[in-house]
């Protein structure tokens, strides 16, 4: 199982972070370990000072695919869910900088967070979903799959360009908005169309 992941999808994130907004969508991806096992806390690893949480919409493949067309793409998954891609901020910054890869701080173990699975078939459009996370029962991160530069569905068409779709597979596709600092003791919950997803505390 993989775990792919969208990069400044959604304008208003990638201009927080003054970032470019990209004409194809920015990819990466993160192993299996990098899961939150079932009903863990989230861990702040001791190699970073500025963990930052990215609330974004998960889909799980269920068709082993390559190649696939946007038009197609929606016969390759049944349900999404929220998810967190926990982010090592500082030490992107620097990596970023030095022209390195990401991965030491988008991929360690404990950086993919993902609530409980819906049947996307709930949902009339999902390229309209509010997704909402709270820290402390405020509200941090707001946004709408509506805002997103590359659909989930033109998502799939371009990773697939690259990497085979598994059964299993996840696509985490981008963040909106509002990515901000973990510290211990914050409660995280994540809700999509006012159904909490997720709930997670930091330690
Ligand atoms: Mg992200």
């Amino acid at each position: 199982m993989k775990i792919i992941c969208v990069g400044r999808n959604y304008v208003d994130h990638a201009k927080e972070l003054g970032n470019q907004v990209p004409a194809e969508p920015v990819l990466f991806l993160k192993p299996d370990t990098a899961l939150v096992p079932k009903r863990n806390p989230f861990f702040i690893p001791d190699f970073s000072r500025e963990i930052h949480h990215e609330l974004e919409l998960v889909v799980r493949i269920d068709k082993i695919g390559k190649h696939i067309q946007e038009k197609f793409a929606h016969k390759y998954f049944n349900q999404l869910t929220l998810g967190i891609d926990f982010t090592a901020r500082d030490l992107q910054h620097a990596l970023k900088q030095k022209g390195l890869p990401w991965e030491k701080a988008k991929a360690f173990d404990g950086s993919a967070l993902i609530g409980k699975w819906v049947e996307k078939s709930k949902f009339p459009d999902l390229q309209n979903l509010e997704l909402k996370l709270l820290k402390n029962d405020q509200l941090v991160q707001k946004g709408n799959s509506a805002d997103m530069l590359f659909s989930i569905h033109r998502i799939i068409e371009e990773v697939s360009k690259y990497f085979t779709l598994k059964i299993g597979d996840l696509i985490f596709t981008g963040t909106p908005a509002g990515v901000g600092p973990v510290q211990p003791q914050d409660k995280l919950e994540g809700f999509l169309e006012d159904q909490r997803l997720f709930s997670i505390n930091v330690k």
